[in-house]
């Protein structure tokens, strides 16, 4: 079964490709799919956008599809910058949006400090059918950028004693909240059968 990832983020399309090809989906990114477009993210929540991205690219293909929508939730701002993760306050850099985030928090003491990633991913079966699965990773906001693996929020975010940007990047896949998520959609898809449903297609 041919599954287009609602995507042409190349590090994201691999992590699926990894995950999904041996169950047996024909992965394919947005532009090898011959998809330009580009939804409006007018949800305000992770699972709206993502629903919003997958439902866009069903409605042109009647293929299966994948969205994803994630960003960082920050216990001591009401759970900012949430689904303006990648645009927060319009600042155009991620170092700067890691800046204000620091500065928002310079006189908040460390047990107010917890923050967590959220990843949602809408899944919709070429019949329609449509799977919307949640996975989170919690930690803590530290006092500084540290580190300088991975992307966005990383260098801020503190996992245990290390920052995200910190830890090498096979472990950072093994605890994040993208993770955590295709974990719970795979258990979804595996009670739904499509594992062998894909084989038998082909
Ligand atoms: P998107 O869902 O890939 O569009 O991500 C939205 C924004 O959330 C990104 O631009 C990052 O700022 C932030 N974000 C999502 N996942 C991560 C992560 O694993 N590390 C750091 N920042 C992230």
């Amino acid at each position: 079964m041919k599954l287009i990832i609602a995507s042409n983020n190349k590090g994201k399309i691999r992590e699926y490709k990894q995950i999904l090809e041996p169950m047996g989906f024909e992965v394919l990114s947005q532009s090898e799919a011959g998809i330009d477009l580009e939804a409006e993210e007018t949800g305000t929540t992770f699972a709206e956008n993502s629903a919003i991205k997958a439902r866009a690219i069903y409605g042109m293909t009647k293929c299966a599809v994948l969205a994803d929508d994630s960003g960082l939730s920050v216990d001591a701002l009401g759970g900012e910058p949430g689904v303006y993760s990648a645009r927060y306050e319009g600042i155009e850099s991620s170092e700067g949006r890691s800046l204000r985030i620091l500065e928002k928090l310079k006189d908040v003491p460390e047990e107010q400090r917890g923050a967590s990633f959220i990843c949602c991913i809408h899944m919709i079966l070429s019949d329609g059918r449509e799977i919307t699965v949640e996975g989170r990773c919690t930690g803590r906001i530290g006092y500084e950028q540290l580190g300088t693996n991975g992307f966005g929020y990383d260098p801020i975010f503190m996992y245990g004693d290390r920052s995200f940007a910190e830890i090498p990047s096979e472990e950072k896949n093994r605890v994040s909240h993208r993770a955590a998520a295709l974990e719970k959609l795979i258990e979804n898809l595996k009670e739904l059968d499509i594992y062998d449903n894909t084989k038998a297609e082909g």
